[in-house]
């Protein structure tokens, strides 16, 4: 069973992949809890020039850097853990690709969709199911908000990333992005309200496994 959790920056998705791996595991299940990018050394070190080397990268030059770094979190962690029978919990996979450097990077280019698509079908391997995780922009705000105070409190002067400097219409773009990947492939992706409290949000997605037949 291959689970991912897909979303903007402080809607949950790591505070999720930690709850619902505890619950699974607490049934008994093996459960491998990972992200992307990263994940595996190999694609921890590609995150890292992905992430934060300050050379511009050209945005297809992005997808394929995100691509290789999938490429090796699924040959060395994620196929043989789902052929041993590990569920796998990923925070983050493809939607954020398409997401984020489609729409967010290069504005819903129908040439970078498609580039993006084609990478896509080249690698395989889909999600059984994907939590789209929403929550309000508000709710958002405060949340990133709260992360920066404890950030700043534990190491002060920690870098923001390379998509994290994006401005707020990059942010839109993205959140449309998920909007139509989930109209599109309604049938593997979930929406789920994550505004309320970490425990009421990881029961509905342990409602909606066992409700799909899938635990
Ligand atoms: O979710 P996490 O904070 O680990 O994501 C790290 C950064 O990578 C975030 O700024 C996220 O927006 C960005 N990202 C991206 N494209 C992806 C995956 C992540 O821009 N395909
Ligand atoms: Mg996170």
């Amino acid at each position: 069973l291959f689970i991912t959790l897909e979303g903007g920056e402080g809607h949950g998705k790591t505070t999720q992949g930690r709850l619902l791996a505890e619950r699974l595991r607490g049934r008994g299940y093996e459960v491998v809890l990972t992200r992307e990018p990263g994940g595996t050394p190999g694609a921890e070190a590609l995150r890292q020039l992905i992430l934060f080397n300050q050379a511009p990268l050209s945005v297809r030059a992005q997808v394929m850097a995100h691509m290789a770094a999938r490429a090796d979190h699924l040959d060395n962690l994620i196929l043989p853990a789902l052929a041993r029978g590990a569920v796998v919990v990923c925070d983050r996979f493809h939607d954020s690709t398409e997401s984020y450097q489609g729409h967010g990077v290069a504005g819903g280019d129908e040439g970078i969709l498609d580039f993006i698509q084609k990478q896509r079908s080249l690698l395989g391997h889909e999600p059984d199911v994907t939590f789209l995780l929403e929550v309000d922009e508000a709710e958002t705000m405060r949340r990133l908000r709260l992360r920066a105070a404890e950030r700043a409190a534990v190491r002060a002067g920690m870098k923001a990333d390379r998509y994290e400097r994006c401005d707020h219409d990059f942010h839109q773009r993205v959140e449309q992005g998920f909007k139509a990947i989930a109209a599109r492939d309604h049938t593997r992706v979930v929406r789920v309200d994550a505004t309320p409290a970490p425990e009421e949000v990881c029961a509905v997605l342990l409602g909606t496994l066992q409700g799909d037949g899938l635990l």
